[in-house]
């Protein structure tokens, strides 16, 4: 079984540690606040919130580096503003930049629908991670993924239809070896499938 953590500096990891805890499969489900907690964890959830204060919060308590090194090797999952901090690259993001976890090869632009009045839900079908029912997903001033910068990223998730002005097929879930990054928030509905599919991933990583 597994011990997963989700990082609890800032955003909506509550709902995540709850989603966790309904799965057979881990054992213990905790919120990380510190290196040493994140030691402890075989994988980590980094939630949707705001990636700048996320990233301004974890430079501070000196979790940044830890949290580096441990997406080298350990499975993690970035969920909207967590999606954005295991990004290699963000546009959109003020000038002198902000930090970023980075590890995952993609390229995402922050806030692509515009403001919290652009939230919207839709429909995704992914089959290859979740089976042939469709996903209710639900976006939040959602970033995307504008381009793909390696070979070993594998697009999961495309957007169905056009979203203002942004096209269909545009690209919001992607998994990279032991990282995956969905771009919407999957713990704020009843479905757990993508949490049962990442606590998978994890336990193939450890198989190996
Ligand atoms: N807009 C946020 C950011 O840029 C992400 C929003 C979210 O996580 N729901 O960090």
């Amino acid at each position: 079984t597994l011990k997963i953590g989700v990082l609890a500096l800032q955003g909506a990891f509550l709902e995540h540690i709850h989603m966790l805890k309904n799965l057979p499969v881990v054992s213990d489900a905790i919120p990380i606040r510190t290196t040493e907690q994140l030691q402890s964890v075989d994988a980590l959830i980094i939630p949707g919130g705001e990636s700048t204060s996320m990233a301004l919060i974890a430079e501070r308590c000196g979790i940044l580096e830890p949290l580096r090194e441990f997406v080298k090797t350990k499975p993690t999952w970035g969920t909207c503003a967590g999606m954005i901090m295991l990004a290699n690259e963000a546009t959109s993001a003020k000038k002198g930049g902000q930090q970023l976890i980075g590890g995952l090869a993609i390229r995402v632009n922050r806030n692509q629908f515009g403001t919290q009045k652009e939230s919207f839900e839709t429909k995704l079908h992914m089959p290859e991670i979740v089976g042939e029912t469709p996903f209710h997903a639900i976006f939040i001033r959602a970033p995307v993924i504008s381009d793909i910068l390696s070979d070993d990223v594998k697009v999961v998730g495309r957007l169905e239809q056009k979203v203002g002005q942004t096209e269909a097929e545009t690209i919001i879930a992607v998994r990279q070896n032991h990282l995956f990054a969905t771009a919407f928030h999957p713990e704020l509905t009843y479905d757990n499938r993508l949490h049962g599919y990442f606590a998978n991933m994890a336990l193939e990583h450890y198989k190996n």
